[in-house]
């Protein structure tokens, strides 16, 4: 018996659960109340989950889980310690994302530079390269070839990203706590986090959200940063101290930001960023294209398949 507990992000209804059911007696929700996690488990053997928090109550009162795939890179919603105290193999999907994750970064890079969509807005209001709200001259286009592109975080996605940086002719210093030289070449140097911020025009952020990351950006590394830089976030939120980064940007201390993740998500008009001068907020969705998902599905059926056949 396998349940999905919220399904729906994954798979909003362009992708097949047919390998899946082919498996076992399958009950897929899009999503799941807390208060009826238990009773939809029930006498179910295997479990996915993206963001439905997989407790050690919910192990407690469900003793037949024996494998909990997460539909998701970070498997923060699982009590690891209490599923292993319950024997229960938990698997999750690191690789699937890299491709379009970097592409979406940029594509937040880009719309910063060009305005893309302010242009599009203003051209069917009626107005060609004339004042508005969007005044074309208030927001000059920026050319990123010769430019400097720093990424915290040199792992699968940071290196993705600095190869399509590199093809856009960009030179990329690479920040990392397990720096690795050997990745460095003609157009990437890996140097000091301090050097990188005070040398990029644009610095994107790809590391986890550890203690030792969270506030990595805030009003100190803020300061040593070009008052022309550029901030992108792809990664995690609270990566950022939001009320600084948005104080830089009302100062005109930084060029401008684009965040795809915000430290709390969904986000409300509170949030210091939402009203911030110059910073683009998108709903978390780097991951999305079907191509992602339908690797995503893929590989946790091939997980839970590998599990089976022990
Ligand atoms: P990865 O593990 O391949 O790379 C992370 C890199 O960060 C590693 O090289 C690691 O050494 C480095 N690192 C660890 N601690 C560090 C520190 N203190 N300072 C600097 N670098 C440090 O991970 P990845 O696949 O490249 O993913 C990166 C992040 O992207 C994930 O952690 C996740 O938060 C985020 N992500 C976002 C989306 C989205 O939809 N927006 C989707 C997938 C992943």
């Amino acid at each position: 018996k396998i349940v999905v507990l919220d399904g729906y992000t994954l798979n909003p209804g362009d992708l097949s659960w047919e390998r899946l059911e082919k498996i076992g007696e399958c009950a897929i929700y899009d999503r799941s109340p807390k208060d009826e996690v238990i009773s939809r488990i029930g006498d179910a053997s295997i479990v996915f989950t993206n963001k439905t928090p997989l407790t050690a109550e919910i192990f407690a009162a469900c003793p037949n889980i024996r494998y909990v795939g997460v539909l998701a890179t970070g498997y923060n919603v699982v009590d690891t310690v209490a599923a292993k105290e319950h024997g229960i193999t938990v698997t999750n999907i690191p690789t699937y994302g890299t491709a379009s994750v970097a592409q979406f970064t940029f594509a937040l890079l880009l719309e910063v530079c060009h305005h893309v969509g302010a242009h599009d807005k203003a051209v069917k209001q009626g107005r060609w390269q004339e004042s508005g709200d969007f005044c074309f001259w208030d927001y000059p286009l920026i050319e990123l070839a010769g430019k400097k592109m720093g990424i915290i975080g040199f792992g699968r996605i940071g290196q993705a990203v600095a190869k399509i940086a590199i093809a856009f002719g960009m030179d990329v210093l690479a920040y990392d706590h397990y720096a690795d030289k050997s990745l460095e070449n003609e157009h990437t140097t890996i140097v000091e986090l301090d050097e990188l911020l005070a040398q990029s025009d644009v610095v994107s952020l790809h590391c986890p959200l550890f203690p030792e990351t969270e506030g990595i950006i805030n009003a100190a590394a803020l300061d040593k940063m070009k008052s022309s830089a550029i901030l992108i976030n792809t990664s995690r939120g609270p990566l950022i101290v939001e009320e600084d980064l948005a104080a830089a940007l009302n100062a005109g201390k930084l060029h401008g930001a684009a965040v795809d993740v915000v430290s709390t998500e969904p986000v409300t008009e509170e949030n210091p960023l939402f009203t911030a001068k110059n910073c683009l907020i998108t709903p978390h969705i780097a991951w999305a294209p079907i191509e992602a998902r339908q690797r995503l599905l893929d590989i946790a059926i091939d997980n839970v398949e590998a599990f089976l056949e022990g």
